[in-house]
């Protein structure tokens, strides 16, 4: 794999490489199987500036471009996609912050997003508006300085270890069409009236935690409002572009996982007298496998430069989260019918690629709610 990588983003791919090969992959399984959360790891990552990679340098981020941090989410995801989780939500709150928010509030929260010293995600999903998130029902009506908010949000990826959350809430409930009542807010968790509920038991996706918050006349000062009241939406979208190209990275780094393990065992497992990588059907998956991995990789590469050209990469992004998603299901797939029998068992890790891979076809946008996204955009463009 080549692209068009100049030096440091090579460079930066060496050093994430070295990064999950010493520290990530001897332990992921261990810290999966018992769903601890990744401290260590974590601790290591912050030191090494990852939770402020895409950030401007002004506000103490890496300034690195979405090329690159589509490198970072395929490396950690290689070892172990739970790493590439902390830091998606956090990032795409820290951008809103940077691309909507006052200048008092770029330097309040910026700097200490980019430590990691706030941490934190996206409140977006609620129990009945996942994929219609625009019918959301939590509130955030103003009273004087302040916003009080109530309702509840469902599936927030972060919600135990983080402190600082972008919450969607509808400042004007009545508003038709429903997503121009829909504003965005940085939430401190400290506030009183915010409450983590819930841990949600998962297939996979393990060590990091998946909750419900309740929020209950939790009061929110008017300053913490991001951008303008009723844009809230708009301003996700555009941070779901880059939660995309996380997803779609990760599909990427999570085959790549499943393909090396697999061609590394084909060659040791003998079966018949000779090692599995004789017979042609096995020849075959890899082939495939390979294929795919390399075109998922060109199509996250592409919607991450276009948007490192300031472009508008919805189409792009969705297809690359389309296309990364269902290949790196199927590359798991194939992995552990290559690993046969033991392939099924916990001693080989790519059970756990099968159950984290299933996950990326839902979250962040369906598969289904993806392909409407890309024929939406598509039919704009070929409008006769
Ligand atoms: C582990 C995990 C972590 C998550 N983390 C976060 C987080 O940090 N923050 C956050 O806000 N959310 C988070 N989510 C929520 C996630 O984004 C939603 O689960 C996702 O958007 C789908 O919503 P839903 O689960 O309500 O499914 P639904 O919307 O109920 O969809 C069910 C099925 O119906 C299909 N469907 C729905 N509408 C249509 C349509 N119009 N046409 C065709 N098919 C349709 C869907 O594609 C799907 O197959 C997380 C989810 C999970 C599982």
């Amino acid at each position: 794999m080549d692209f068009t990588l100049d030096d440091t983003q090579r460079q930066l791919q060496t050093t994430m490489r070295r990064f999950v090969d010493n520290e990530v992959i001897p332990v992921a399984s261990e810290y999966e199987h018992a769903d601890a959360y990744p401290d260590p790891m974590v601790k290591q990552m912050a030191e090494m500036g990852l939770f402020g990679c895409i950030l401007p340098t002004e506000y103490g981020g890496g300034g690195l471009d979405y090329v690159s941090y589509a490198i970072i989410c395929e490396e950690l995801s290689r070892g172990w996609m739970s790493l590439a989780g902390v830091l998606n939500s956090h990032l795409m709150m820290a951008l809103m912050t940077c691309w909507y928010g006052t200048e008092v509030q770029k330097q309040t929260y910026v700097p200490a997003f980019a430590t990691g010293e706030r941490r934190g995600g996206l409140m977006l999903t609620e129990a009945n508006a996942g994929s219609d998130a625009a019918a959301m029902q939590t509130t955030a009506i103003r009273q004087g300085d302040v916003y009080i908010v109530n309702g509840s949000k469902m599936f927030i990826t972060n919600a135990e270890r983080g402190n600082t959350f972008m919450l969607l809430a509808k400042t004007d409930p009545t508003r038709q069409p429903q997503h121009r009542g829909i504003s965005a807010f940085l939430l401190d968790k400290s506030r009183p009236g915010f409450r983590v509920g819930r841990r949600i038991k998962k297939l996979g996706y393990k060590g990091l935690r998946t909750c419900e918050v309740i929020l209950e006349d939790c009061q929110i000062p008017r300053d913490c409002l991001i951008g303008e009241e009723g844009r809230g939406f708009r301003y996700v979208l555009s941070a779901l572009e880059v939660g995309r190209i996380n997803i779609a990275a990760r599909g990427v780094g999570m085959a790549r996982a499943a393909f090396e393990d697999s061609i590394r065992y084909a060659q040791q497992r003998e079966q018949f007298g000779q090692p599995i990588a004789n017979f042609q059907a096995i020849q075959f998956k890899l082939a495939d496998m390979a294929t795919t991995i390399e075109a998922a990789r060109l199509l996250t590469f592409q919607a991450a430069a276009k948007k490192d050209r300031g472009e508008r990469c919805d189409l792009e992004a969705g297809m690359a989260k389309l296309f990364a998603s269902e290949m790196c299901e199927k590359a798991a797939s194939e992995g552990i019918q290559i690993h046969g029998g033991y392939g099924y068992t916990e001693e080989f890790a790519v059970e756990r690629y099968y159950r984290d891979a299933k996950l990326l076809t839902v979250g962040e946008g369906t598969s289904e709610v993806q392909r409407q996204v890309i024929a939406r955009r598509l039919l704009e463009l070929y409008a006769i």
